[in-house]
């Protein structure tokens, strides 16, 4: 599939069935595989050979969709997991451990903010946060003699901060660890983070990739490009035989192309089983085969809804990169050329009271905390997710009172605006 184009790997990619096998693929709904001799199984164990023998570690369903997302990312390989926290906690906690480091970027998601402020802090892995606008002076500040991995999202969510990833992964290489990405929100239809530099790439698979709302999942993806063993000092877990696992070193045995994601199968997915299932990675890949079509038109409904907002005077500002106005619309248009995602937010200028007598008055655009599937939705985080924060906190944090963040889905861009429209009227 490699030669194919992005369309064309997200129709087909991962799985290329002989004569007379299904045309979709098929889903294996089995914990376990038999083998003939123990011997087989065997070197199974001893990852000599390469097949399956037990769901938590690898299941082939789940590794075709897996081989796609990879092809689509450009990586040399990948693995699926039970949500994008898991795929975010793997990445980060198989080359960082008790002792070690990480640099992140201030603007990410706030379950992965609490999972590596408080949870990976837990056990005993530290964090320094720096802004996605940080300068590269104000970055290497921030590394340290234990710092083990760079960490940003492509688009943040809900910031929507576009990530300068060439900078980030410049900066990251010169004190000798990855750059990892979680590409979640352009996808890798509108963003490949690997051809500007990054080592390692992430995805909640929940959002637009499955696309539907339907299956909560998550992927990792390895570019195959970071040099282990150049660092060997720092990545022992790679570079030094694992006890745990016959002895091997992964650096070694597997090389660039294979270590990172065997370690974290063979050792991470072994020990937490954060799995996705075989069923919900045959849904994820129904959504995978229409993402390029279905990110046009996130996108197409994105940009209108927001140059229609930005004309509106009971909205104070828009955020979305697409607009010229907007802070990173130049990093956008080097990243993100075909557009980014359809998530946009803006700040209602009667504050708190305005905002949540538009959300009661929206009709088409449904009240949800989800983001990035085919429905439009919405959410005022003051009055939802954030309700026990005052007006001056909420202020303080960059979410003000006033703040809606909608979804963009997949309706007609017109019954969109129309839907804005009436409900934007409805506060004069
Ligand atoms: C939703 C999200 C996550 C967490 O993914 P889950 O599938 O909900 O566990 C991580 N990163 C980003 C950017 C997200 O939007």
């Amino acid at each position: 599939m490699s030669d194919y184009r992005l369309n064309t790997k997200c129709v087909q990619g991962g799985y290329t069935p002989g004569n007379g096998e299904p045309r979709q693929i098929p889903i294996i709904q089995s914990t376990t595989f038999k083998y003939d001799t123990s011997e087989d199984m065997g070197k199974l164990f001893d990852l000599e050979a390469s097949g399956y023998f037990y769901s938590r570690l690898q299941n082939p369903t789940c590794d075709m969709v897996a081989a796609k997302i990879a092809e689509l990312e450009g990586g040399s390989a990948a693995m699926l997991t039970g949500s994008g926290q898991a795929a975010n906690f793997f990445a980060l906690f198989n080359i960082c451990e008790n002792g070690g480091h990480i640099v992140a970027s201030s603007s990410i998601y706030g379950g992965t903010f609490n999972l590596i402020a408080v949870t990976m802090a837990k056990m005993g892995i530290e964090t320094t946060f720096v802004s996605p606008d940080a300068d590269e002076e104000e970055l290497n500040a921030a590394f340290r003699e234990n710092t083990k991995a760079v960490f940003g999202e492509t688009i943040a969510n809900p910031a929507l901060t576009v990530l300068d990833i060439e900078k980030f992964a410049r900066v990251a290489h010169e004190h000798g660890v990855p750059l990892i990405v979680d590409n979640t929100f352009p996808t890798p239809v509108n963003c490949r983070p690997i051809e500007w530099g990054a080592d390692i790439v992430t995805h909640s698979t929940t959002k637009y990739m499955d696309g539907h709302g339907s299956c909560v999942g998550g992927a990792i993806v390895d570019s195959g490009k970071f040099d282990w063993m150049a660092h060997a000092d720092k990545f022992p877990g790679l570079c030094t035989p694992d006890e745990s696992y016959h002895g091997i070193t992964y650096a070694e045995k597997f090389g660039r192309e294979g270590a990172f994601i065997t370690k974290c199968v063979a050792q991470l997915m072994r020990d937490f089983g954060c799995v996705q299932s075989p069923n919900s990675a045959f849904i994820l890949n129904l959504g995978l085969e229409s993402l390029h079509v279905r990110m046009a038109r996130h996108v197409e409904n994105g940009q209108a809804v927001a140059e229609f907002l930005e004309g509106r005077e009971e909205v104070k500002y828009v955020n979305y990169s697409g607009l010229e106005s907007n802070k990173y619309h130049a990093l956008a248009k080097k990243y993100l050329p075909n557009g980014g995602c359809g998530v946009v937010s803006f700040e209602l200028a009667g504050g708190r009271a305005a905002a949540e007598k538009f959300m009661k008055n929206l009709k088409l655009a449904a009240i949800e905390t989800h983001v990035a599937d085919a429905r439009t939705c919405c959410l005022n985080p003051a009055s939802s997710t954030h309700r026990q924060m005052t007006d001056e906190q909420l202020e303080e944090a960059g979410i003000p009172a006033g703040l809606i963040r909608m979804s963009c889905g997949l309706e007609d861009k017109s019954d969109l605006i129309a839907d804005l429209k009436q409900a934007l009227e409805s506060l004069r």
